[in-house]
């Protein structure tokens, strides 16, 4: 299973900046040096971080991504306002974990807290919506 980097930034403990990497070799440091970011969506690289920091970056499955997209490409395609648009990734999310969830039902997959958030969000989406 191959990740995608969705995003590549770090939160700098020692001064609270968030440097982000957009783009291969787009090396940012934070405020006070503590911590720099390369790689953009390419490779996650970190210089330094002795006083401390969290990594806020999020990588996703290559497969999840691209069955994402195709949720989006179908909400565009319907004319779908922002709000379908979120809706149809939510929604997409929930399906695709349940997906990987049915492939390995002897195995307890993980289920970090920001899935069960975007779930609820897709709730409150349909609860709008209908
Ligand atoms: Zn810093």
């Amino acid at each position: 299973m191959t990740k995608r980097i969705l995003s590549n930034q770090v939160l700098c403990l020692k001064c609270g900046d968030t440097p982000y990497s957009a783009h291969t070799r787009d090396f940012k440091y934070c405020q006070c040096g503590n911590v720099a970011v390369d790689g953009g969506m390419d490779y996650l690289r970190r210089v330094g971080g002795e006083s401390g920091y969290v990594d806020l970056s999020i990588e996703m499955d290559r497969d999840k991504v691209a069955y994402l997209k195709i949720a989006i490409s179908n909400a565009l395609e319907r004319k779908s306002n922002s709000l379908g648009i979120l809706c149809a990734v939510m929604i997409g999310m929930r399906d695709w974990d349940r997906k990987i969830k049915n492939a390995n039902d002897t195995d307890k997959p993980e289920f970090p807290h920001f899935e069960i958030f975007l779930l609820l969000m897709a709730v409150i989406c349909l609860s709008v919506l209908l």
